[in-house]
């Protein structure tokens, strides 16, 4: 299906949203998401201000195609929190049939009655926070969680019959191709339909930033990934994301797809009718602004050929890529043959040119960022 057409993405005029979750159990040393410890108060305070937004935002929304509940770590809600949310969103949204609905969950916090209340609503995916089953990695990035706790996890979602994601990293200080196969290969034992692999970066403002590690390089980790988890039948659909055909995460090509979608929570981003719309990120701020009105802290239009450079970057991103006849359709032919042209500079090892559409090679996506670089600039 290389370059041969959009995405598998069908939502039609259904709903896709995400609800951020702002609470984790503790702050990994490389993370810059919003996401703080809960204290006392603070899942009520949260619940109370997302029924605010939700209502709010909800009116005449079409019915949800796809729900991604992120964070953070949703899993750190209590599962009487659970059944308030799962409550709130049942009484703002309806769901088209076969809606996709995803949740993200932490190995230290997912207990058995998430599972089941998740099983017995409307959940059909999990994605699960691993990143590695060696507890000194674990322990040097700073998570929650040891690596007994992470196969119990997945055993937990397994057992429930979910979808499920695992994510991955690679990446660390002195870490050899070795560490980084073992890992993999603990983490395909597992036969979970879809798993996603992210190279670990120095983010502005983490723990980790301060200490400034010397990073290896990660092409070869990420090449591996790329041969070692198409021989398991999980064929790479996005540049960090490997699926079984029909596992892909349709919420997220939607978004790859520069399709619209709407953001609630605290730091959640929205994107509808071309403007891309952020909220409060801190608790207080967005619980404070859900009692005057929306919780919205920026806006931005993206129009013009400064909106369809950005949407050819996010399509690169897959498989997929871009089909020329649909983006000159919507985003104009000038800017379409500019672009298209852009791509002509790079060899056909990096990306392949063809009549109805462009994309990058499994090499292409290891040198994504030099593709990006080419069409933003
Ligand atoms: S669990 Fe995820 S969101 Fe929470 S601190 Fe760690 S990386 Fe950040």
């Amino acid at each position: 299906m290389r370059g041969t057409g959009r995405s598998p993405v069908v939502l039609g005029q259904g709903l896709s949203l995400y609800i951020h979750v702002p609470f984790c159990d503790a702050k990994c040393t490389y993370c810059a998401f919003a996401s703080a410890p809960v204290r006392p108060g603070d899942e009520k305070l949260y619940l109370e201000s997302l029924k605010r937004e939700i209502t709010a935002r909800a009116e005449n929304s079409p019915a949800i195609a796809t729900l991604y509940i992120g964070g953070g770590t949703p899993s750190v809600l209590s599962p009487v929190s659970w059944d308030a949310l799962i409550g709130i969103v049942e009484r703002g949204f309806s769901f088209s049939g076969g809606a996709e609905v995803t949740v993200e969950a932490n190995p230290g916090s997912l207990t058995r009655e998430h599972v089941e209340l998740w099983r017995g609503w409307r959940v059909t995916r999990v994605s699960v926070g691993v990143q590695s089953f060696d507890d000194r990695r674990l322990k040097f990035l700073g998570r929650a969680h040891d690596a007994a706790q992470a196969r119990a996890a997945l055993a937990l979602c397994m057992d429930a019959e979910f979808s499920v994601s695992l994510d991955m990293m690679f990446g660390l200080p002195e870490e050899t191709l070795r560490d980084w196969m073992t890992d993999l290969k603990t983490a395909l034992s597992f036969g979970t339909g879809h798993i996603s692999v992210y190279q670990l970066t120095i983010e502005e403002g983490t723990p980790f930033a301060r200490q400034n590690p010397a990073l290896p390089e990660g092409y070869a980790q990420y090449r591996y990934a790329q041969w070692r988890l198409a021989r398991a039948g999980l064929e790479q659909y996005e540049v960090a994301s490997f699926a079984r055909h029909g596992q892909e995460c349709r919420h997220n090509l939607n978004y790859w797809d520069d399709g619209e979608y709407i953001g609630l929570g605290p730091s959640a981003c929205g994107y509808v009718n071309g403007v891309r719309r952020t909220n409060a990120p801190r608790l207080g701020d967005y619980a404070a602004m859900t009692l005057r009105g929306l919780p919205i802290i920026s806006e931005e239009r993206l129009e013009g050929e400064r909106a369809a450079r950005q949407a050819a970057v996010l399509a690169l991103r897959t498989k997929y890529g871009i089909t020329w006849k649909n983006f000159a359709k919507r985003y104009g032919a000038p800017v379409a043959s500019a672009i298209r042209r852009d791509l002509e500079r790079f060899p056909a090892d990096i990306v392949t040119n063809g009549a109805e559409a462009s994309s990058l090679t499994p090499k292409g996506f290891r040198l994504g960022n030099a593709v990006w670089a080419e069409i933003i600039s």
